[in-house]
C-alpha cells in the first residue's frame, strides 16, 4: 500500500484529500505544519509527499527544499494560486506536480499514480539510478563492450563475465559458475574460476573501466553496478 504524506493546514481541503487517499487504497498521514512533516519524513519512509504552499509556519518551497537535503521522494505541491507555482520552477526546487486549489481529490488521486508508475519504472530499471551499465554483450560476435570499447576476451572470460553481466548483484559461488561457463567442468577445477577472473579483471581495467566484479570470499563473485 504506497504510503503518502499530506502536509497541508486547512481541514477542509486535507479531509477530502484523505478520504479520496484512503478509498483509492493509499495510506495517508496528515499533519498541519511543515515542521512536523520534515520530521514524520525523517522518521518513516513515504512514498509521495502532498505539499501545499502555503503554510503557517514556512512556505512549502522551503520544506521541499529541506526536504531535498535528504530525500529525492516525489513531491505534488499544493498551491492557492497558479502564479506561486512560477517560483517554483525559477527555483528549480525539485517538484513533479503541482494543482492549484480548487482542485478535486480525484485529479489528485490521478496525478500521485502516475508520479509512483514512473517512480516504481525508475527503481525496477537495474542500476538506473546509481550508474548506467556500459558494458555491453555483443552474443553473436561473443563480444563485451566497455561503451564503444571492446574487450578483448576469451572464450571463456567472455562467458564468465556474461553470466555475471546477466544477473548484477547476484553473487554466484565458484561452483555455479563452472556449471555455467564450462561445458565439461570435470576437468576444471575451481580455481580455473579464480585464474580467469583475474585475467578478465585485468582487461577490464586496461579497457578504462573500474572494477565491476566483486569478490565474495568463500563464495564467488558477482557484477555490481555500485563503485
Ligand atoms: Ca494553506
Amino acid at each position: 500500500m504506497p504510503r503518502i504524506l499530506l502536509i497541508e493546514d486547512e481541514t477542509a481541503i486535507a479531509d477530502t484529500v484523505l478520504y479520496a487517499l484512503s478509498t483509492e487504497g493509499f495510506e495517508a498521514q496528515h499533519v498541519t505544519l511543515g515542521s512536523a512533516g520534515l520530521q514524520a519524513l525523517r522518521a518513516t519512509s513515504f512514498d509521495l509527499v502532498v505539499l501545499d504552499v502555503g503554510l503557517p509556519d514556512a512556505s512549502g518551497f522551503e520544506i521541499c527544499r529541506q526536504l531535498r537535503t535528504f530525500s529525492d521522494m516525489p513531491v505534488i505541491f499544493l498551491t492557492a494560486r497558479a502564479g506561486e507555482i512560477d517560483r517554483v520552477v525559477g527555483l528549480e526546487i525539485g517538484a513533479d506536480d503541482y494543482l492549484t486549489k480548487p482542485f478535486s481529490p480525484r485529479e489528485l488521486v490521478a496525478r500521485i499514480r502516475v508520479i509512483l508508475r514512473r517512480t516504481a519504472r525508475q527503481n525496477n530499471g537495474v542500476g538506473e539510478q546509481a550508474a548506467p551499465n556500459l558494458f555491453h554483450v555483443d552474443e553473436e560476435k561473443a563480444r563485451i563492450s566497455h561503451g564503444q570499447q571492446p574487450l578483448d576476451l576469451t572464450r571463456y572470460e567472455f562467458l564468465l563475465f556474461k553470466t555475471l553481466l546477466a544477473q548484477p548483484e547476484r553473487v554466484f559461488s565458484r561452483e555455479q559458475l563452472m556449471q555455467q561457463v564450462w561445458t565439461a567442468p570435470d576437468h576444471s577445477l575451481e580455481r580455473t574460476v579464480d585464474t580467469h577472473i583475474k585475467t578478465l579483471r585485468a582487461k577490464i581495467k586496461a579497457g578504462g573501466a573500474p572494477d565491476p566484479i566483486r569478490t565474495h570470499r568463500g563464495i564467488g563473485y558477482s557484477f555490481s553496478f555500485k563503485p
